[in-house]
């Protein structure tokens, strides 16, 4: 018992750290925002970036330098408190209309399947509901050209029809990154069928127009 309290204790005398780079807080925001130090050092638009091609998006940033860097890093084990630093900005500066729902779009891979849409809808602290299933591996995107990607994509989701009692007109998409939106499109098609109505996606970083090559 006398342990126990004296762990709280201890928890409660431990200076905090940023959750990104874990250096000294120096920050009158709470403790789960990223330092001033590391909120320089990713120099992410203050308002978050949008855009309405292939479909409308929102994100925190483009998917490059510094951002590219900590995404890359987030997707390792153990990086919770990262992530949640980075979805927090995500909310703050692209806030959702009240009646959004989110669908987060599974991962292609079965093994080693990419965590982050799904931690990422659970950060935003709005509704969310796993409508999305791959029906296929589908080919790795990889060495594909855009037309090939859609085409590889074609009928690679289902969605759950639309549920009468909580009609979802307002779904939005959540994955890490936006690159062609090959994938997102192939979602929200899934999403239409089943009935319901795609809003837009929100990610956390958006490939720059010179990268997206798939
Ligand atoms: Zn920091």
């Amino acid at each position: 018992m006398h342990r126990a309290l004296l762990a709280f204790a201890q928890t409660l005398l431990i200076e905090p750290r940023c959750p990104i780079c874990d250096g000294p807080w120096d920050s009158p925001l709470p403790p789960t925002a990223p330092c001033s130090t590391c909120l320089d050092r990713l120099a992410l638009p203050l308002k978050g970036l949008k855009g309405l091609l292939p479909l409308p998006w929102s994100a925190l940033g483009p998917y490059a330098g510094p951002l590219r860097k900590l995404l890359l890093q987030v997707r390792q084990p153990r990086q919770g408190k990262a992530l949640a630093a980075l979805v927090q900005l995500l909310s703050e500066r692209l806030p959702l209309p009240a009646t959004a729902v989110l669908v987060p779009i599974p991962s292609w891979k079965r093994q080693r399947s990419n965590p982050l849409p799904q931690q990422i809808a659970l950060g935003l602290g709005r509704p969310t509901a796993a409508l999305l299933r791959r029906t296929r591996a589908g080919l790795s995107q990889h060495h594909l050209n855009k037309t090939q990607c859609q085409t590889n994509l074609i009928g690679a989701f289902q969605a759950s029809p639309l549920n009468k009692q909580r009609a979802l007109s307002s779904v939005w998409l959540v994955d890490d990154i936006l690159t062609t939106g090959s994938t997102a499109l192939a979602a929200r098609q899934a999403l239409e069928e089943a009935g319901h109505r795609v809003a837009g996606l929100i990610c956390l970083g958006r490939t720059p127009a010179r990268e997206r090559r798939r």
